[in-house]
């Protein structure tokens, strides 16, 4: 089933629009059976899960960190993980950068922007979003390709228009700013009942879990 659901999300989606599978709970099985669906891109929230996924698939596919990173797992999120979606402040991009300089890398990375301006919530606020970015370009082993959204948490995914409208302006405006080492080709926004609003508002980065792997059993948030 798995594999039939990816391969039926791959063959909607636009030319240009790649699909990351957003595995939080599944197992390294589910995931294997997604990857002959024809997945290419694996989305993981937590440093320990992806490891684990990792430990198994190893690096036929990529591999995108799509949850809040805490400083301390950066080392580990630099070893495991082909891009960081998530990067929000100079704190944590900072450390990425010592990270990546020890271990000779380079990570591409995407900003998370708290385009709801919802409080608590991670993600920079819109309105510091191109401060950080000049700021972060200016590290060496951080390569800034993006931006990503998750909009609000809504029963409504139409609700999530706006957000999304938000967050692809910025990015266009990002793009026209032309910083010297930022290349602005991905942005990672829209799930499993949001993704057609997400695409209609310029997404090429979508990430679905749900639709591929079923229901959660259980959320650890
Ligand atoms: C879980 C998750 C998704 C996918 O959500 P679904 O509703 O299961 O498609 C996408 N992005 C992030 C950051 C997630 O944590």
């Amino acid at each position: 089933m798995i594999r039939e659901r990816v391969q039926e999300v791959l063959r909607e989606l636009p030319p240009g629009v790649r699909l990351v599978g957003a595995a939080k709970t599944r197992t390294p099985e589910e995931i294997l059976e997604a990857i002959e669906g024809g997945l290419e891109i694996v989305g993981e929230n937590y440093v320990q899960e992806a490891e684990r996924a990792v430990a198994v698939i190893g690096q036929r596919v990529k591999w995108h960190m799509i949850g809040r990173l805490q400083t301390n797992k950066a080392k580990k999120a630099v070893r495991i993980f082909d891009m960081i979606e998530t990067v929000d402040s100079m704190k944590l991009a900072g450390e990425i950068d010592l990270c990546c300089r020890n271990a000779g890398k380079i990570m591409p990375v995407l900003v998370g922007i708290n385009s709801g301006e919802e409080e608590g919530k991670s993600g920079v606020m819109p309105g510091d979003c191109i401060d950080l970015i000049r700021e972060m370009a200016r590290l060496e082993r951080i390569r800034i390709m993006g931006l990503m959204t998750m909009g609000p948490l809504s029963s409504n995914p139409g609700e999530l228009r706006p957000y999304f409208r938000k967050t692809k302006e910025i990015f266009e405006q990002v793009k026209g700013l032309n910083i010297h080492g930022v290349e602005m080709a991905y942005l990672s926004m829209g799930m499993s009942d949001s993704y057609c609003i997400a695409l209609e508002e310029g997404a090429n980065l979508i990430r679905i879990g749900t639709l591929i792997f079923g229901e959660r059993k259980s959320e650890k948030g």
